[in-house]
């Protein structure tokens, strides 16, 4: 693969609203920073809430015919969506490195793992397919469909702004909803791209809408009566604050926030791949990931083996502008979020924990102002310390040891955090009993990051996530839709006279 051509537009990110960009018309905007050179490369509207209300207004106007369309021409209309994120893949890649920092490859692979969501989308109609009990009691029948709620809303992170919102808004707008988008003023740009390729596909004007901005549109979006539903994907205190809310006001919510995701090595494990999983899967976007492993539990005798190996690759990682091929790892997302990293690494050392690699100060020649920092590796971590407890989410990898598999379970099911956990172990049954046992939503059995696939749903237990349903998946169908059942009595059938054409959808 040649060279990807780097993101380097300089104008406004504005809203999407009835299907033209809009500039700020409040004059509120912030910068939006490249973390691997340091400097601010564009600004970000912020919306008011009377910007706020306009793209409520556009999408309230567009639902209805929307919500009427037949779901084989919605889906029709996401096949060519598909088509066109296919085509710009690497275009909405080089945007996701430009604002978040991640690597080439890594960004390629976000957005290819949101495009799963919109080819899972494309089935609506077999989705959408209701069901039905011929006669109930004598000539009388009954079903259950499922209709679209109306306009709904999603907010959010920074971590994934491509992938995160295909979590969303391909199966709320399959279901017939109109969506409002409220993405991380961080990284905004591939919100309004994506926004442009729908317009593209033949999306009606105000059916998708994004806005950007800060907690006044989130608060806006929170208490406004044309907006149904909530989807929010970020930070638990802010989840637990959205799923309140929009609870308080009568919204269907579901808030999926942080975590501290664990991976279990058993003494039966292979050791280098447990190696190359938790190398990959703690440093992997700097830790920036709701999945990435935080934590690696050391049963028996295997973190005196496998120590002195993470050591030696968390020294080698290849950190650099994740623009460069060969990169591993790119800077953290912004300046504040490297000073919270660093700020935790210090906490640990005071707290007693080993820290056997220090990756603070560490400077990436020729861009000496990004937000780099290295890999660390904490040992003889404790459940009692702060960077055990919290989401640190940044590269810092915390090794606690554990006597056996009981303890080990205990430790991950006593987390207040249940979003991802991995078990490296050569048994089956252990395999099988740490699957049953374990609480949290997401397993993996030597898989160090189980993200789920399109169709089968993403969530987490505990404080990671707040609300009944999972993101995706048939989950998302049931969240994005609400069901009616309908019991129908004919005295008679009325004749319709013959057709003769192959009946078509129309
Ligand atoms: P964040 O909570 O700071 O922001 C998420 C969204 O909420 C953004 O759109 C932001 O503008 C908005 N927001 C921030 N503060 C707000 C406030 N006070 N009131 C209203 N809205 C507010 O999260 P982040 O830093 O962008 O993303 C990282 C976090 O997201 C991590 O905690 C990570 O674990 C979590 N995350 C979770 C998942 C998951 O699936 N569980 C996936 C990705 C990220």
């Amino acid at each position: 693969m040649g060279a990807p051509e780097a993101f380097t537009a300089t104008t406004e990110v504005g809203h999407f609203i009835a299907g033209r960009v809009v500039p700020s018309t409040s004059g509120r905007r912030q910068p939006v920073w490249n973390p691997a050179t340091g400097q601010v490369a564009r600004q970000v509207a912020l919306a008011s809430a009377e910007e706020v209300n306009s793209a409520v207004a556009a999408a309230v106007a567009a639902q209805p015919a929307w919500g009427d369309t037949p779901p084989i021409r919605r889906a029709r209309v996401l096949n060519k969506f598909l088509e066109l994120m296919n085509q710009h893949r690497d275009t909405l890649a080089a945007m996701i490195t430009a604002e978040h920092g991640k690597v080439f490859t890594d960004a390629q692979g976000e957005v290819t793992r949101g495009i799963d969501i919109i080819e899972f989308a494309c089935g609506i109609p077999q989705l959408l397919k209701g069901d039905y009990t011929d006669q109930v009691s004598t000539g009388i029948d009954n079903w259950t469909l499922r209709q679209p709620l109306g306009v709904v809303a999603g907010i959010t992170p920074f971590n994934f702004p491509c992938m995160v919102p295909c979590w969303m808004f391909p199966v709320a707008l399959a279901c017939g909803n109109a969506f409002i988008l409220k993405p991380s003023e961080r990284d905004p740009s591939p919100s309004l791209f994506m926004a442009e390729l729908l317009k593209q596909a033949g999306l009606p004007d105000g059916v998708f809408n994004v806005v950007q901005g800060d907690k006044v549109a989130v608060d806006t979006l929170l208490n406004h009566p044309d907006v149904k539903a909530l989807s929010f994907v970020g930070s638990t205190p802010i989840a637990q604050y959205i799923y309140e809310t929009g609870a308080h006001h009568g919204k269907r919510v579901q808030a999926l926030g942080g975590a501290k995701n664990h991976m279990v090595v058993m003494p039966d494990a292979d050791i280098d791949q447990a190696v190359d999983g938790l190398i990959g899967a703690a440093y992997g976007s700097a830790g920036e990931r709701c999945m990435a492993i935080s934590v690696a539990v050391l049963v028996g005798d295997v973190g005196d083996r496998i120590i002195p190996k993470l050591a030696e690759r968390a020294k080698a990682l290849k950190i650099r502008n994740g623009m460069e091929l060969d990169a591993e790892m790119g800077p953290i997302v912004t300046k504040q979020a490297l000073e919270r990293i660093e700020g935790y690494i210090e906490t640990g050392v005071k707290e007693g924990a080993q820290l056997v690699v220090d990756g603070r100060g560490y400077k990436v020649p020729g861009h000496e102002q990004g937000f780099f920092t290295g890999g660390t590796l904490f040992d003889h971590v404790t459940p009692s310390m702060r960077i055990y407890r919290e989401e640190i989410f940044g590269p810092v990898l915390a090794c606690v040891r554990a006597k056996d598999f009981a303890e080990a379970v205990k430790l991950v099911n006593e987390h207040e955090f249940g979003n991802g956990v991995a078990c490296y172990t050569g048994d089956g049954n252990v395999a099988r009993e740490f699957a049953r046992r374990i609480q949290v939503g997401m397993v993996g059995i030597n898989v160090p990051i189980p993200v789920p696939m399109a169709w089968h749903g993403f969530g987490g237990w505990k404080k990671s996530l707040f609300g009944d349903m999972h993101a995706y998946g048939e989950e998302g169908v049931r969240f994005y839709t609400k069901q009616k059942s309908v019991m129908q009595r004919w005295a008679s059938s009325t004749p319709k006279g013959a057709e003769f054409a192959m009946p078509t959808a129309k």
